[in-house]
């Protein structure tokens, strides 16, 4: 057996400040990585071109980096469960080492690809959370059960000692001729574009892809905007977030590197207001790892609501309606504004996530999967956890304890975006109403017919009472 350790990219896609990669790095100076197009996930039908063409970015610039430490990335277009034991088998390698995942199709994905590997006495790596502060199995309340509510979460994770970022990759020997020809027979391929794989995405990405770039966006966000990030964070048109998630989704940055980073904030920060709004963005990791940790031990969580009262609930389910809030005509121009800003650029503020997501569970009264997967279709950082943990918030069927928050789309607007700028942006035919109307949504039927608005498709009064109504028929019959 050669002194190979293969190491397999899934979501971490960065050399530096990655676990499992280290720990390949300190057993062989012989590591080399690869990464699987998947069919079973491409194939999917919640896949977002905006998210696929991010990662083929994030590949690309993954290449770039493995060739300045010496290596390279090996592509494979394949099921992983036969084509990563094979690539293995076909090099000799001595191990194959990876990070886990909490999602369950990877969770299964994983222990065939362990199986397969031990039939060929192939060695792995032990569990290793690289993209979590803290693994599944650290974080658990007095009575040895996992967390259902955040906050006790959240008490018990940041009282916990976090590790400092691993070595970068460096210094490595790479494939001989020979062995590259041998990858390439066993299906190691050139990394196909986007479009070559069926996604189109014409627009520029509104991320930069690649672990630099996710690099830099840390150092912006945290050497100024986090200072003001509770107040600010609020308003979607602002630029008060950091826009992490698509990085964090693909782990094109390192969990460690971003906290410690929120240390030093700490460390510089000379105000209350400062130190309260860098605590708020922590919290916001720790919900990301609260949604993780969910999926993990509630794998149940992927298929539908957590809570037995919402299990049968008889949704509505009209289809024109669910389809004008995919198209952003809602009459809500609010609602409309988030919808087209997801449509056209892949992405959609916090806030509005909330927002759009309680008009289509609670006036809508539409079956939130239906819109969990639409995220997903669209959404540049769509993530199973917490896409499914936001959208089980916002309906109330997940563990959140306040199962009635509606939220008034009128009130929302007023109060996150009083001057009416943002609705401005996205719902262009809106423009020039005034202010007080814009975000009121008063606008009469002939302003709407002149600018070609539609009109309200529910009233959000009637809506709230109705679903309030259902909601108790429901628990009653449950009971
Ligand atoms: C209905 C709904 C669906 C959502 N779908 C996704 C999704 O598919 N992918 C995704 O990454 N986030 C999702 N979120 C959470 C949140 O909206 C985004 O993480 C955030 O808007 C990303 O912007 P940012 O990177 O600027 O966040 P920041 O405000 O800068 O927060 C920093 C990081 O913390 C994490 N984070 C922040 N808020 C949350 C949260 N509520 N839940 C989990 N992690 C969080 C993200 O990784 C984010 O990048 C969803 C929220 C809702 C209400």
């Amino acid at each position: 057996m050669s002194d190979l350790i293969l190491f397999w990219h899934r979501r971490d896609l960065r050399i530096s400040d990655n676990t499992g990669l280290a720990a390949a790095r300190e057993q062989s100076a012989k590591v080399v990585g690869v990464f699987c197009l998947d069919p079973g996930i491409l194939e999917q039908d919640d896949i977002a071109p905006a998210r696929v063409s991010y990662m083929i970015g994030c590949l690309q610039s993954l290449q770039q980096r493995y060739t300045q430490a010496g290596s390279q990335l090996l592509i494979l277009h394949n099921n992983p469960v036969t084509a990563i034991p094979a690539l293995a088998e076909a090099l000799n390698a001595k191990a194959v080492f990876w990070n886990w995942d909490v999602e369950p199709y990877a969770q299964i994905r994983d222990n065939e690809v362990i199986s397969a590997l031990k039939v060929k006495d192939i060695q792995t790596l032990e569990q290793n959370w690289d993209q979590l502060l803290h693994a599944p199995a650290e974080i658990f309340s007095g009575a040895k059960t996992p967390y259902t509510v955040y906050t006790p979460f959240w008490k018990n994770w940041i009282s916990k000692p976090k590790l400092k970022p691993v070595a970068t990759l460096e210094n490595c020997e790479n494939l001989t001729d020979e062995e590259q020809e041998i990858a390439k027979k066993t299906g190691a391929i050139k990394l196909p574009s986007a479009q070559d794989l069926g996604f189109i995405w014409d627009e520029e990405l509104i991320i930069e892809p690649g672990e630099r770039a996710a690099i830099s966006k840390l150092e912006t966000f945290t050497n100024s905007a986090i200072d003001q990030y509770q107040e600010q964070r609020n308003f979607p048109a602002v630029d008060g977030t950091s826009q992490l998630s698509a990085a964090l989704k693909f782990g094109v940055i390192g969990i460690r590197t971003v906290w410690q980073k929120t240390i030093v904030a700490l460390e510089n920060s000379n105000s209350e207001e400062a130190t309260n709004s860098i605590i708020t963005w922590q919290k916001e990791l720790a919900w990301r790892e609260f949604y993780q940790h969910a999926m993990y031990n509630f794998p149940a969580l992927a298929e539908g609501a957590y809570r037995d009262s919402f299990k049968n609930f008889p949704w509505r389910n009209n289809e024109a309606h669910f389809q004008a809030w995919c198209e952003g005509k809602t009459g809500y121009p609010i609602v409309d504004a988030a919808m087209r800003q997801l449509n056209e650029i892949g992405w959609m503020h916090n806030r509005c996530r909330m927002i759009v997501a309680s008009f289509l569970t609670k006036d809508l009264i539409i079956n939130p999967q239906w819109g969990e997967k639409y995220f997903m279709q669209k959404l540049i950082d769509g993530d199973l956890s917490a896409n499914n943990g936001g959208w089980q918030w916002s309906a109330s069927s997940g563990m959140d304890p306040k199962p009635l928050r509606i939220f008034n789309p009128a009130s929302q607007a007023q109060k996150f975006d009083a001057d009416g700028e943002y609705i401005r942006q996205w719902v262009r035919e809106l423009k020039s109403l005034d202010t007080e109307f814009l975000i009121s949504g008063n606008i009469t039927p002939l302003e709407r017919s002149a600018v070609g608005y539609p009109a309200p498709i529910v009233d959000h009064k009637k809506q709230q009472a109705l679903f309030k109504q259902m909601y108790q028929q429901q628990k009653v019959s449950m009971d």
